[in-house]
C-alpha cells in the first residue's frame, strides 16, 4: 500500500516549523527521520492532511552542556549520539545505548525527537530517559515548557505533545563519571524492538538511584524499592526474591514465565551497573 495524497512541506528553522504547525490545523503531522511515521503512512495508519518535514533543521542538532544539563536537540539521529558527534557526549553512556537501536541504517535517520514523540513502549530512548533523569522541551508559537518524562509520555504511543507542537531538545542532568549505570535490552534477533529491556543509574546521591523496565504495556515502570535496596545494599541486595517481588508490583496480571524472564533482563542489567557484565 502507498500513503494516502497530503500536503508536504519542508521547513529549515524552528520558527518557520512553528509557524507552520500552528497554521495547518488539526491533521498536521511532524516527519523527522520517518523511520516510524514512514511504514504507518503506507500502511495508512497515519493519515495527516499535511506533513512538516523538520528533517533540515539544522538547530535541533546540537548538544551542549549548559551547567550541569546536558540539553540534547531533539533532531540528533541515533547515529550522531552513537558516533559521539558532539564534544559534550563523547563520553556519555547513550552512545552504547544509541548503539543498540535497529540497525545503522536506522539510526542514521531516526532520532531522538522522533523515538519519544512516538512513544513505542519498546523503544529504547523511551527507556533511557526514564533512566536518566531525561525532561522534554517543547515549543509552540506561544511559549516553551518543560515537561518530566514521566509525565510526557501517558501511555502506549501516546504524548502530551499537541498538534501545534514541536519536541526541541531532551534535557538530562550532567554525567557524573561516578555514576554506575546498566542498560540491558532482550531481543530475538539483533536490530529488533527489545522484549525486555532494563535501564539503571546509581548515583551520585542514593536517592537519585532509578531501575526501570520497559517494553512493558503502557510507559516503562520504575522498581523503586529494589533501586533504594541495591542503591544501599548493593548487587547482593538484588537477590531472586527481592526482583520477584519488585516485578510482581510493576507488572501485574503477568504470568510467571513473563517475570521470570525479566527476572534475567533486571538482574544482568543490575550486574552491568555493578561492573560485572559489560554493556553490549
Ligand atoms: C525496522 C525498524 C527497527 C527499529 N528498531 C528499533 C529499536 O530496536 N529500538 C528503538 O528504539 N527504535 C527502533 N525503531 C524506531 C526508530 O528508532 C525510529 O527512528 C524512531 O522511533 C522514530 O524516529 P524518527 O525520527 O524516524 O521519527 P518519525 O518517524 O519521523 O516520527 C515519529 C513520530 O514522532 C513525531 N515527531 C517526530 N519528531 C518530532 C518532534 N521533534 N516533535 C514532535 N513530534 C515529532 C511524528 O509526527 C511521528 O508521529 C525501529 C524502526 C524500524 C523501521
Amino acid at each position: 500500500m502507498k500513503a494516502a495524497a497530503f500536503a508536504y512541506r519542508r521547513v529549515n528553522s524552528l520558527h518557520s516549523g512553528l509557524v507552520q504547525v500552528a497554521s495547518a490545523g488539526d491533521t498536521v503531522k511532524i516527519m523527522a527521520g520517518s523511520q516510524s511515521l514512514g511504514p504507518m503512512l503506507n500502511l495508512r495508519l497515519a493519515r495527516p492532511g499535511t506533513l512538516i518535514d523538520i528533517s533540515g533543521m539544522e538547530e535541533l542538532r546540537v548538544a551542549a552542556l549548559e551547567g550541569d544539563t546536558l540539553r540534547l536537540g531533539s533532531g540528533l539521529t541515533h547515529a550522531e549520539i552513537e558516533d559521539g558527534e558532539f564534544e559534550a557526549i563523547a563520553n556519555h553512556p547513550w552512545r552504547r545505548i544509541a548503539a543498540q537501536i535497529a540497525y545503522r541504517g536506522i539510526r542514521n535517520r531516526g532520532t531522538l525527537g522522533g523515538s519519544l514523540a512516538h512513544a513505542d513502549p519498546a523503544a529504547d530512548w523511551v527507556l533511557a530517559a526514564w533512566a536518566f533523569g531525561a525532561q522534554v522541551e517543547i515549543a509552540s508559537r506561544q511559549a516553551t515548557r518543560r515537561v518530566a518524562i514521566q509525565d510526557f509520555m501517558t501511555g502506549a504511543y501516546a504524548t502530551v505533545l499537541k498538534s501545534d507542537e514541536i519536541l526541541v531538545a531532551v534535557l538530562l542532568p550532567r554525567f557524573d563519571a561516578g555514576v554506575r549505570w546498566g542498560y540491558y535490552k532482550f531481543c530475538r534477533k539483533p536490530g529488533e524492538f527489545a522484549l525486555a529491556s532494563c535501564a539503571a543509574v546509581f548515583g551520585p546521591a542514593p536517592s537519585s538511584a532509578r531501575v526501570v523496565i520497559g517494553a512493558q504495556d503502557g510507559t516503562p515502570r520504575n522498581l523503586e524499592a529494589l533501586a533504594g535496596q541495591v542503591a544501599r545494599g548493593g548487587i547482593a541486595a538484588a537477590t531472586p526474591a527481592a526482583i520477584d517481588e519488585a516485578l510482581g508490583e510493576a507488572m501485574p496480571g503477568k504470568d510467571a514465565i513473563d517475570r521470570k524472564f525479566f527476572a534475567s533482563v533486571v538482574r544482568r542489567c543490575l550486574e552491568q551497573a555493578h561492573g560485572l557484565r559489560e554493556v553490549a
